[in-house]
């Protein structure tokens, strides 16, 4: 696994939506990555590191489509001109990627995405690859469970070389916390993501938390897996490392956040 791995993340973490100017000068890696529950940009300096960079709630995709494409375009010019503002130049081009296991098709108005928001696009990858640029697992599985899906990705060699996608993501566990306590969906995000009711949020989501160690552990059988990276940002919830652990019998890691991995591995196929 990259020994920068924790050092590059908490970088990510500083300079996300931070807005002190940069005073960096040379090539950037760019990249922007349109989730079912976050849109992030981020921008590396020539050595990988994060100089910059936003990330926003908004339903805007759907598992790899694009359900709002006015509302993406708006989002993401948004960010870019916040960014520019605070680097002081203009980003040209960015790449960006989609979940494994949707068909081209559906996922090309991402792409259109990007050039709606004054982008050329420079690289377009599958989202497990472009984790995996970061991570560097030579053999292993890498499970992004992001905001609508739980995607498996096995790594031999430092290839891809097989990858599932299946409807159980971060939106369930927030539906189940709405339908626990009788609360709106917008208010069980608030309440999920908030550190001090981990416990109790734990309680409730237990049941969905074992439905993904099910669903990983299913795709995970046919290969000989060493270790399992959990990444995308429902992996970094209270227990659920444990729970995937329990049912997988294999040892399971989660970086310190796992919600900027895949980002970061896409900025890092550009240029
Ligand atoms: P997908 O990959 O399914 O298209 P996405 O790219 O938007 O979705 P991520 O950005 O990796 O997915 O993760 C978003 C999910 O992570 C959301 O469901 C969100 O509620 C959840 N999440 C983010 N931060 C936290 C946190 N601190 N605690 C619990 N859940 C979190």
């Amino acid at each position: 696994m990259n020994p920068k791995l924790d050092t590059i993340l908490k970088k990510a973490e500083k300079v996300l939506n931070a807005s002190e100017p940069v005073s960096y000068r040379g090539p950037v890696h760019v990249g922007v990555d349109l989730g079912t529950a976050y849109t992030v940009l981020i921008v590396l300096d020539e050595d990988y590191n994060p100089i910059a960079g936003r990330y926003q709630f908004a339903q805007i995709v759907r598992d790899g489509l694009v359900v709002d494409f006015i509302g993406a375009i708006r989002l993401l010019s948004q960010m870019k001109a916040e960014v520019e503002e605070q680097l002081g130049f203009t980003l040209e081009q960015a790449a960006t990627s989609y979940p494994p296991g949707v068909a081209m098709a559906e996922v090309k108005a991402t792409r259109n995405v990007l050039i709606g928001a004054g982008l050329e696009c420079s690289t377009f990858l599958d989202e497990p690859t472009a984790a995996n640029r970061l991570l560097q697992v030579e053999n292993g599985a890498v499970v992004d469970i992001g905001g609508g899906t739980t995607g498996v990705a096995i790594i031999e060699n430092g290839e891809v070389v097989y990858t599932a996608d299946e409807a159980t993501g971060g939106t369930q566990f927030s539906l189940v916390i709405a339908g626990s306590m009788g609360i709106s969906f917008e208010e069980a995000e608030t309440f999920k993501k908030n550190r001090g009711n981990q416990s109790r949020v734990l309680a409730m989501v237990r049941p969905v938390m074992q439905k993904v160690g099910t669903i990983i552990a299913r795709h995970i059988e046919p290969y000989e897996v060493e270790r399992i990276y959990l990444v995308g940002g429902t992996s970094g919830m209270l227990g659920i490392r444990e729970e995937v652990e329990a049912i997988t019998g294999i040892e399971t890691i989660v970086p310190s956040k796992p919600l900027f991995v895949t980002p970061i591995g896409i900025a890092m196929t550009d240029g």
